[in-house]
């Protein structure tokens, strides 16, 4: 169904596609770059392109427990031919023998495989008797070898810029014999949720009031996404108290991130203060939960304002937030994994918004996917988000569906899970 046909849609809202895609083209990644060792280089994101200055594997050695021959000395009229064993290469200990012809020597995985010897056969398809081992002829010439430079040869670029350095760059890293590695600096993210209703864990409850509960789930996210964070605390709706927050916030991060106050709400004066304060443009989003989000800029900050709504500010985040600090982060550009699974619920949805509902997503006997929804869907319903594992998305403009038809999931990424 068109916007045109439904008379429940909402043009003026923006897409979050629409909105992630000008909201990124207002960030740069930031050029500030700082050198580690590998160890601290775990989840930093590289700040050069790397190239291994040695062969991989550095030279010729075997991928299995046997013995090295010449495969010119195999007799080609028999399955088997017996060779005289003249001595052994392990692994960091190579043979320094002479390769005579119909000589073997015995070689364990890793070990380099002498000039002059160019086939391995596996230890369970030989016979040693005393010094002679009777080989299985294996199929090929250069059977279980890993020569030098097959996987790359010096002077190949290895990482890219923008990559995110996890386990398997930090062995890379180490495999080409790198110690150090330039990585862009940490970001510094200063955030506080704004509300008079909302007091801190641990302290009494009176008649109104609500626990902060953003700021330990956006403390969880940003914990995730390798940033520093600074935790300023609850600000009350007092312009004062929020104008000196965000100038405090400010002047010690690269983000200021808010939850509250960006909705129409007689006490947002998050709104005002910060038209006075920074350049911020209000932004109405055709997504459920998080239609309200706020964005700009404060001194050299960028700003981030997030629904109060738990579900909204975790799910504003994730789709808008995050992409933004990615890109400052200098992190390349990846596309999220979608999947479609069957539903397991019915659906109700007003066209109007593109729908991040919470789903459990889960594969059947018959090894189909399949998704529920985890019970209600309010914005203020942060179980929804804990039971779940993914979101399932739904259309703007499409309306309610109905169990067993396939729907476009998003399993969560590392930084919800
Ligand atoms: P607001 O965006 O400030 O209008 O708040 C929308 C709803 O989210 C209200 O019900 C608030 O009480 C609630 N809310 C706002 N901030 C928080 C917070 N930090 N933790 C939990 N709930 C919040
Ligand atoms: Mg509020």
């Amino acid at each position: 169904m068109s916007s045109n046909q439904d008379p429940c849609a909402q043009p003026t809202l923006l897409h979050p596609d629409q909105a992630i895609e000008q909201l990124l083209a207002q960030v740069e990644a930031t050029q500030d770059t700082e050198m580690v060792t590998l160890t601290q280089a775990i989840d930093r994101v590289l700040a050069e392109d790397l190239s291994s200055s040695i062969d991989l594997p550095p030279f010729d050695n075997s991928s299995m427990d046997g013995y090295a021959f010449r495969f010119a000395d195999l007799t080609a009229s028999q399955d088997k031919t017996t060779f005289t064993l003249v001595g052994s290469s392990f692994a960091g200990h190579p043979f320094s023998g002479k390769v005579l012809p119909n000589s073997c020597i015995r070689i364990m995985t890793g070990a380099p495989i002498p000039p002059g010897f160019d086939t391995v056969q596996m230890q369970e398809k030989t016979q040693a008797n005393q010094n002679q081992i009777s080989i299985e002829h294996p199929h090929r010439l250069g059977a279980n070898v890993r020569c030098r430079g097959e996987e790359l040869l010096a002077g190949t670029k290895v990482l890219h810029r923008g990559v995110i350095i996890r386990a398997a760059e930090m062995g890379v890293l180490a495999t080409i014999g790198i110690s150090q590695v330039r990585v862009t600096r940490k970001l510094k993210v200063a955030f506080f949720s704004t509300g008079d209703e909302l007091r801190p864990v641990g302290s009494e409850l009176a008649p109104g009031q609500i626990y902060d509960s953003n700021r330990y789930s956006i403390q969880g996210l940003l914990s995730k996404s390798n940033v520093e964070w600074i935790d300023l605390g609850v600000i009350a709706d007092n312009k004062e108290a929020i104008r000196g927050a965000f100038k405090e916030a400010a002047s010690q991060a690269d983000m200021v991130l808010t939850s509250g106050g960006v909705s129409v709400g007689d006490a947002d004066f998050t709104k005002q203060i910060l038209s006075e304060e920074g350049k911020i443009t209000f932004w109405k989003l055709a997504i459920k939960p998080g239609k309200p989000f706020a964005f700009g800029k404060i001194d050299n900050a960028i700003f981030c304002g997030l629904p109060g709504n738990p579900v909204s500010s975790m799910v504003t985040f994730y789709k808008l937030v995050l992409p933004i600090l990615k890109k400052m982060q200098g992190l390349k550009p990846v596309t999220p994994l979608f999947c479609q699974a069957k539903l397991l619920t019915d659906i109700r949805k007003h066209p109007g918004r593109v729908e991040y509902q919470r789903g459990i997503l889960s594969r059947n006997e018959a090894g189909e996917l399949e998704v529920a929804i985890t019970g209600g869907q309010g914005s203020g319903m942060l179980t929804s988000m804990s039971l779940a594992n993914c979101f399932v998305i739904l259309d703007q403009f499409q309306g309610d569906t109905s169990k067993g038809v396939q729907v476009t999931v998003e399993p969560f990424n590392n930084v919800l899970c």
